[in-house]
């Protein structure tokens, strides 16, 4: 096994008895736990619980898979329950909070997933670009000229997979599905702007604001020994 990067700091850590161990709950007495000879476990109802601990942050996360012949469709996070990131408050919250779920929900509804990243996206052209039209289908087209072409495009897919999410397709009989993998991309898509736009302005705004106040009090010096 490679590394596994810390959900809570994003260090990627090696693969240790100091770092990883698993443990293995079932139905009947863990004592008679016993693999088949195809490594399979011979209890059908087992499932692993991995637990990570970091040796940066020092928090631990949790995974449960099943691994008994019954139980395989348990593929669950028990710490933390979201891939959700933590962005800083001065994202608008309404912003943040349909973020947060769509993670939350990827893997149950990807479809639901789906429709919150475009609602998600549709805050921030509301409030990061101000543009307020009639649909979201104007606001990216208002969009267009202000922002990278590939971005762009990547945006709008994003807008025409969260129509799909929210059965929203009027010309079509075909009901298309949204699997966990699509939704997850959607939710690197909201990641990025969250980065490309709230978090750059505000570094490039810090950053600006540090040199104009340097180069005051080095003035107000030089005017002084003047
Ligand atoms: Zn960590």
């Amino acid at each position: 096994m490679s590394g596994f990067q810390c959900p809570y700091c994003s260090m990627v850590m090696s693969i240790s008895d100091e770092t990883y161990s698993t443990q293995n709950p079932s139905f009947y007495n863990p004592r008679v736990f016993s693999w088949n000879g195809d490594g399979t476990p011979a209890d059908e109802s087992v499932i692993e619980i991995s637990f990570y601990k970091c040796p940066n942050c020092g928090q631990y996360t949790i995974i449960a898979n099943g691994i008994g012949k019954m139980v395989r469709d348990v593929h669950v996070p028990i710490r933390p329950f979201s891939s959700a990131k933590q962005f800083p408050d001065y994202i608008p919250e309404a912003i943040r909070s349909d973020y947060e779920e769509a993670c939350a929900i990827v893997n149950l509804s990807p479809k639901a997933s789906a429709t919150l990243s475009r609602r998600c996206l549709q805050g921030m052209i509301h409030d990061f670009w101000d543009i307020k039209l009639k649909n979201l289908n104007q606001e990216i087209t208002a969009l267009k000229d202000k922002i990278p072409s590939d971005l762009w495009s990547s945006i709008d897919a994003l807008r025409q997979l969260g129509i799909i999410g929210a059965h929203m397709e009027k010309d079509t009989d075909v009901i298309v599905d949204i699997d966990p993998n699509e939704a997850e991309s959607l939710i690197k898509l909201i990641e990025l702007l969250m980065k490309e736009w709230y978090i750059n302005r505000e570094e490039r705004n810090k950053l600006f604001s540090d040199i104009i106040s340097t180069n005051e009090s080095k003035q107000a010096k030089r005017k002084k020994t003047e």
